[in-house]
């Protein structure tokens, strides 16, 4: 249920922003480098009036995230509410090669309700445009994977148009993160790229906070106005409504369940 106090604020402060209720990455302790816990999220996401939450810890491939929450299947200790709040079960895996291999076996992938795959500087070199579009390329074929993260990151220069004929092939959606705006310098130029193609072909958004800090969950305030400036139609993004990422997340469930483990 949403705080009726937090809810007015946040119009008020924040009338030209659209709501979008679902935030689709976010990191606890059990990432390592990340300084909430789950508790501590759940209770932020309800203050804020989100609807629904998603658990994304890193893979292990980043030093010091032993996910042996996922590996042992412990995600299932997680209850589906907590302050009211859908907590949706879910990973940030690594891409560590240019083929697209990931640091999460499907067999636990299979235990998640969405993931997100990503490029990161402390598990992979830049391996420039073609490369690291091949590895975006081969994990969007692995049946789990939702979405790749933070995808307009200079740091890993890709081609968009390849990239996002991929997205379209797999019928996947594409994120808008909002600490590559505040963190990830050089991001929001290719941001609005992706936007506004996204917008062109169709495609679907999530937006995310990224959060490795209670107090940035459901910050999507760079994102959105990003967003806003493109004219992207809020209908496409799925993560607007619990109601609307709910309805995808029984879309991937039939993806992955033609799929052998
Ligand atoms: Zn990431
Ligand atoms: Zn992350």
């Amino acid at each position: 249920m949403t705080n009726p106090i937090y809810f007015m604020s946040h119009l008020l402060y924040n009338l030209s922003i659209m709501i979008l209720k679902v935030d689709t990455h976010s990191h606890t302790v059990a990432s390592c480098h990340a300084y909430s816990t789950l508790k501590e999220n759940a209770q932020e996401a309800y203050e804020k009036g989100l609807e629904a939450l998603v658990i994304s810890d890193h893979g292990p491939a980043v030093q010091g995230a032993a996910p042996g929450y996922i590996l042992s299947g412990a995600l299932a200790f997680v209850p589906d509410y907590v302050e009211g709040v859908r907590l949706v079960k879910g990973v940030e895996a690594n891409i560590i090669d240019y083929e697209g291999g990931m640091d999460i076996k499907d067999k636990y992938f299979a235990c998640t309700e969405f993931a997100i795959a990503a490029l990161h500087t402390v598990c992979i070199r830049d391996g420039g445009v073609m490369e690291n579009t091949d590895a975006l390329l081969g994990a969007l074929q692995n049946p789990y994977v939702d979405v790749i993260a933070h995808s307009g990151n200079p740091q890993f220069p890709i081609d968009i148009d390849a990239y996002l004929d991929e997205v379209e092939r797999q019928n996947k959606l594409v994120e808008i993160n909002n600490q590559s705006f505040v963190f990830r310098a050089g991001s929001e130029g290719n941001c609005k790229e992706i936007i506004r193609q996204c917008k062109r072909r169709g495609i679907r958004l999530t937006v995310a906070s990224d959060s490795h800090f209670c107090k940035n969950i459901g910050e999507f305030g760079h994102a959105v106005r990003a967003i806003e400036e493109c004219g992207f139609p809020e209908e496409l993004i799925v993560s607007s409504t619990k109601e609307k990422f709910l309805a995808y997340l029984e879309e991937r469930k039939r993806r992955c369940s033609g799929f052998e483990v």
